[in-house]
């Protein structure tokens, strides 16, 4: 796989064009539109994951392109199912996804504004904001509702919600009209407003659209627009007992926003002539919205639903929506990955008409490129070795000058202590290694990083036979500036000095599911990686005690790391806890080849 390499850490994000933004252009020149408004719709019932961020690139990255906004908007007709604390994680991970990137387009809405009119987030500093809400549109619905049963365009109907599926047919089987559906206008407004008064319990009765109960398309067959639920809702509270339905719901929210490009997944295709036929029955302001659809994002080796990732919070098989294994974006950005290494990915999948499976390597090939360029270099032993100089003076060190970032001359030098007595981490010697093994071995030698070029003598074991300890003797004059600095060994490996060094918890993580594809088949859980985290007492060279929670990190030869929220840099006790956001090698393309 060759896949293009991006700058995007320091330039905005590239978008090529696609099917979705060529219309947008076309339109745009045939005067279509004053303005380019799209949004993005989540229903708060769970955390945004990678899928979703497709949808925020996509629809941010046209407002931004084409001079428009994106409304952020709560879709939330469903009170059952949703709460404040999804409200919450969705408004602070768009923020921080399109935060330096499209920050400038993010429109919301001046608390207690119901009528749907947006301000710029950027522009307002982000006082006194909120994001739309579609249940903040009810009583507009509820008037349109009414509008139509007055237009005769839909009835109250008694039927259960299981005769109400049995009377729709199948798409090879055509529909059944509802007893119901001649009911008189009068008979239908007066049932209607006892419904939204709160006369009947759940499920008694729905307000349906009177379409076509012989469509091909059983969207058509007189959809449901309305249910009865006596629930609260987390943000109208016991004001309404009676929901509309995402088809009436949604092209009306969008209407009233004046969104101009409504963008969804696919599987709303067949829900288009639906939204469409709504919006023609009603007297509403001219640009109509239009909807688009493209390919939702499919990832390998992950699971990407809502509700199967709530299953995984709810059974802990995960420490929380934030844990570092999770696709979600809190725990994309609690595993250290960047906004920009995310919009990469989303710019390098690009937007299709095609549902696929993208390759989670590619996503990893965002971070790593990212990474690689941010990330200060560090040195850390994650299982330590003991390594003894005997050659080297007790009680000296040296402060070696080490580069922090070899791709970022700006990011300049740093010294790192040197001393008798050091760590390097245990598989870097065996004692009968196979050929090609260029690090260390009995009577062998190799290049400690910045350093000297060591020869192990002689190799110390415990009563198990477990090797406890290395003495070696240093080539003193191998250091940078050394008479013999240019010899060559095969092999450099990292170390840090004994005396110096601090501890560190390190979480080393891995894949969360062990198959490609772990819905295709039986209970994705059972597909759950035994081994999706380890967790290791580093021992870290000192300048990672002043480690930042928004620094990124590669410890030489291991991969990137960052800070976890655990830590405690500054109590009595210091305890520093890092989470490894990826290994700089694909191991599991290594896996592949194998089998
Ligand atoms: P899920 O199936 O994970 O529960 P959803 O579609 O119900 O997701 P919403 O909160 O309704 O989630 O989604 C908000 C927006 O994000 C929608 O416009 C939806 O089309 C888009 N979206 C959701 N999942 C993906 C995905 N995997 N790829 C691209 N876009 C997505
Ligand atoms: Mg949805």
């Amino acid at each position: 796989m060759t896949l293009p390499k991006s700058n995007a850490a320091t330039d905005p994000t590239p978008a090529a064009s696609d099917f979705i933004r060529d219309i947008v252009a076309e339109e745009l020149k045939a005067g279509r539109h004053k303005r380019i408004v799209t949004r993005f719709p989540p229903e708060p019932n769970g955390y945004l994951h990678i899928g979703h961020a497709k949808s925020i690139c996509l629809n941010f990255g046209i407002a931004r392109e084409f001079d428009g906004v994106c409304n952020l908007r709560m879709d939330d007709t469903n009170p059952t199912k949703e709460d404040i604390e999804y409200v919450d994680s969705i408004q602070a991970d768009v923020r921080w996804l399109v935060s330096g990137w499209a920050d400038r387009v993010l429109a919301l809405k001046k608390v207690g504004d119901t009528r749907g009119r947006g301000v710029l987030a950027a522009e307002s500093g982000n006082s006194g904001l909120e994001p739309f809400y579609a249940s903040d549109y009810f009583a507009q619905l509820y008037e349109y509702a009414v509008a139509l049963i007055r237009a005769g365009k839909a009835y109250v109907c008694d039927l259960s919600p299981e005769e109400t599926d049995h009377y729709r047919g199948a798409p090879d089987r055509p529909g059944q009209e509802s007893p119901w559906r001649n009911r008189p206008v009068e008979e239908n407004l007066d049932l209607f407003r006892r419904m939204k008064a709160g006369e009947f319990p759940d499920g008694t009765r729905t307000l349906r659209a009177k379409i076509d109960m012989a469509s091909p398309n059983i969207w058509l067959r007189d959809p449901v627009l309305y249910r009865i639920r006596h629930a609260a809702h987390h943000h109208t509270g016991d004001q309404w007992c009676i929901y509309p339905m995402y088809d009436f719901a949604h092209c009306l929210s969008d209407s009233l926003e004046g969104i101009s490009h409504s963008i969804c997944t696919l599987e709303f295709e067949v829900h288009r002539p639906l939204y469409d036929w709504i919006l023609e029955q009603l007297p509403i302001p001219q640009p109509r919205p239009h909807q688009f659809e493209f390919a939702r994002l499919s990832l390998s080796f992950t699971v990407m639903s809502k509700r199967k990732l709530l299953q995984l919070v709810q059974e802990n098989r995960v420490t929380g929506w934030d844990d570092p294994r999770m696709p979600t974006l809190a725990g994309l950005r609690r595993r250290g990955i960047t906004p920009a290494a995310i919009r990469d990915f989303c710019a390098m999948i690009g937007v299709t008409k095609y549902n696929s499976l993208t390759d989670v390597a590619v996503l990893e090939h965002a971070i790593r490129d990212d990474l690689n360029r941010r990330a200060l270099r560090r040195l850390a032993v994650l299982r330590p070795l003991k390594v003894v100089l005997t050659n080297y003076p007790e009680g000296k060190t040296e402060e070696l000058d080490a580069v922090n970032n070899p791709e970022d001359a700006a990011a300049g030098t740093r010294k790192v202590p040197f001393s008798r007595v050091l760590y390097i981490e245990t598989d870097d010697f065996l004692e009968a290694p196979p050929p090609k093994f260029f690090r260390l071995r009995p009577g062998g030698e190799v290049r400690l990083k910045y350093a000297y070029i060591i020869k192990c003598d002689e190799v110390v074991k415990d009563a198990s036979g477990k090797v406890t300890e290395l003495r070696c003797t240093a080539d003193l004059d191998s250091k940078t500036g050394g008479t013999t600095a240019g010899r060559k060994v095969k092999g450099t490996i990292h170390w840090v000095s004994a005396a110096h060094a601090i501890d560190a918890e390190v979480r080393l993580y891995d894949r969360l599911f062990t198959v490609p594809e772990p819905d295709a088949e039986g209970d994705f859980k059972q597909h759950l990686n035994p081994h999706s985290l380890e967790v290791v007492t580093a021992r870290a060279e000192p300048s990672l005690r002043d480690a930042r929670p928004e620094g990124r990190y590669q410890f030489e030869r291991l991969g990137y790391f960052c800070l976890d929220f655990d830590s405690q840099p500054s109590a009595p006790r210091p305890r520093l806890v890092f989470n490894r956001t990826i290994a700089l090698k694909d191991t599991w393309a290594k896996e592949a080849r194998k089998g």
